[in-house]
């Protein structure tokens, strides 16, 4: 079996050399021909040595996940499927705005964690993507996007808010978000990098600790009752832990806020109330607020809240001094919004057939 270098970070990628009798050096080089250069051949890296490129190529590869499709929505939303084995795919999605480009990136295949309201989480669970298959990602969109006439990357910002929940797959995010990170890798600042987690309390101090990037947190629910209905994992961490653990992160976070979504549900966690508790919850945390409108799949049981229920929603919020935002649906002619990423899930959970059950 040969070693997939693109699993590597810049300090595990130079123990690697070391090991092989190489200097610290070459796995700068390589690490930039890989990602800066989007290299995924030894031949490509014309100014290693021949004997170097040889050895390499004997026991190494740079293997990036195989393309499926690719599909671009008429607001300019591109979405890939990349194959990740064993009948499984994942999804990267592309939005582009005015002045800046994100990626949303997945970090399993699947979730094990069950939102309610959450077409990934409807699909089961398979298993963690590995750091080549996540970083696979940015590889291959930066192939696709190329750079802008000023030779700037497309690419400006990354969020892990594709397929998984990312926390549940820390060493491999981290892992993947040091090469984002790296100026040897993508050279993307920690202000411009996202993760995005439902609440895994653990595993957000681990992240303060050692890869302090930018913080979303998927909120849903102003109080417990609620949210342990839609998002289960507020029952082992809810609400008070969880403003705990958001107010210990922001003491490294690189930005002085954390950011909350909020998916808008009809009927659900939408009321004027709701809004009132949501003040009274985050008093002690710098914060923003996203709130998202439900985007629907088939047979959710869920129904997006009305323009004028959101209005109202982040009125009462703004009017509190709470900075909202209310985030625009993009990509949804593809399937490509925010909750609707459900790419091909070899599941293991049989969560697929009880949702089939109850469909039935
Ligand atoms: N697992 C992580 C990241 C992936 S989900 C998390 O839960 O934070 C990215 C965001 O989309 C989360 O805030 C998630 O709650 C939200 N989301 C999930 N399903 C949705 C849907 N159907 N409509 C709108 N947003 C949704
Ligand atoms: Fe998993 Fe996030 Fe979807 Fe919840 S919202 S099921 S944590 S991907």
């Amino acid at each position: 079996m040969k070693t997939n270098l693109l699993n590597y970070d810049l300090p595990s990628l130079t123990t690697h050399f070391a090991q092989m009798g190489e200097k610290p050096f070459r796995a700068k080089q390589v690490m930039r021909w890989m990602h800066l250069g989007g290299a995924n051949n030894f031949d490509d890296m014309t100014d290693l040595a021949k004997s170097l490129r040889a050895k390499l190529q004997e026991r190494a590869e740079v293997a990036v996940p195989g393309l499926i499709t690719e599909q671009k929505s008429s607001d300019g939303t591109r979405k890939w499927l990349l194959d990740v084995g064993t009948g499984n795919g994942v999804e990267t999605v592309f939005i582009p705005e005015d002045t800046r480009g994100t990626l949303c990136i997945s970090s399993q295949i699947g979730c094990a964690l069950e939102c309610l309201f959450c077409s990934t989480g409807r699909q089961g669970f398979n298993r963690n993507l590995n750091t080549a298959e996540i970083i696979g990602q940015l590889w291959w969109a930066n192939k696709a996007l190329g750079v802008t006439p000023k030779n700037e990357r497309v690419i400006s910002n990354v969020v892990m808010m594709g397929m998984g929940e990312p926390l549940a797959n820390f060493d491999n995010v981290v892992t993947a978000l040091s090469i984002m990170l790296d100026d040897h890798g993508y050279g993307l600042s920690r202000r411009r990098v996202t993760v995005s987690t439902s609440g895994m309390v653990p595993q957000m101090d681990r992240l303060r600790d050692v890869m302090p990037v930018a913080l979303a947190v998927s909120l849903h629910a102003s109080n417990d009752v609620v949210r342990d209905e839609i998002v289960p994992l507020n029952k082992k961490y809810p609400l008070k832990t969880l403003m705990a653990a958001c107010e210990r992160y922001l003491v490294k976070a690189p930005r002085d806020f954390i950011t909350f979504e909020y998916v808008m549900l009809q009927g659900v966690n939408d009321e004027a109330q709701h809004a009132r508790e949501l003040i009274d919850l985050v008093k002690n945390v710098p914060c923003k607020f996203n709130l998202i409108p439900f985007n629907p799949f088939p047979h959710s049981g869920f129904e997006r809240s009305s323009n004028e229920r959101i209005r109202v929603f982040r009125d009462i919020l703004q009017e509190a001094g709470l900075v909202v935002t209310v985030r625009k649906t993009r990509g949804d002619d593809i399937d490509a919004a925010c909750g609707q990423l459900a790419g091909k899930v070899n599941d293991k959970t049989r969560r697929q057939q009880k949702w089939q059950l109850m469909k039935e």
